[in-house]
């Protein structure tokens, strides 16, 4: 594992950036709620960038045009952070929960979805010693929650 000290806000407005035309575009608020004193990670940063793109890129399918996307972390117990990806899209049915994170479990088939970004993301963030869980309520959104050590495992 590469190991790299990684500011979660820099990190976060990285991924960010690449969406602003979209999000322009497409009337889409984004919101962080990221403290400036935030310890760091010690982990690998291409894996947590790829979690957190995932998300959000799942987050700007989800919504319609004028939705809002909300991006928060703040410190955990000790030695992690929760960060949480929100946006106000469509929500997931409570039939569907269960299998998100199966790989090719797709509601996106039509328009090219693979299935493997939620099942790749939750890979990732066992392999740095993390866990994640999902809220949602359909027509008014979806809020995923990762819980992540600030170092990550030697081994992972
Ligand atoms: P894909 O995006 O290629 O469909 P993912 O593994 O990223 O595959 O996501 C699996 C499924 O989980 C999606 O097809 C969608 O049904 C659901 N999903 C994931 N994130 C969200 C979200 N933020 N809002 C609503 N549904 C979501
Ligand atoms: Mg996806």
């Amino acid at each position: 594992i590469d190991m790299d000290a990684i500011k979660f806000k820099e990190l976060a407005e990285e991924v960010i950036d690449f969406l602003r035309k979209e999000a322009e575009y497409r009337s889409i608020s984004i919101t962080m709620d990221i403290p400036e004193n935030l310890p760091e990670f010690i982990s690998d940063r291409g894996k947590l960038q790829q979690i957190f793109l995932n998300l959000v890129n799942n987050a700007f399918q989800a919504m319609n045009d004028g939705g809002n996307l909300a991006i928060s972390a703040t410190p955990s117990d000790k030695d992690s952070l929760v960060f949480t990806v929100r946006d106000d899209g469509c929500g997931i049915p409570a039939e569907d929960k269960k299998r998100i994170f199966d790989p090719f479990f797709s509601t996106k088939k039509r328009t090219g979805g693979t299935g493997l970004g939620l099942s790749i993301t939750y890979g990732l963030v066992q392999e740095l010693g993390g866990s994640m869980s999902v809220e949602s309520e359909v027509g008014v959104g979806t809020e995923f929650i990762i819980t992540m050590p600030l170092k990550a495992p030697e081994k992972a």
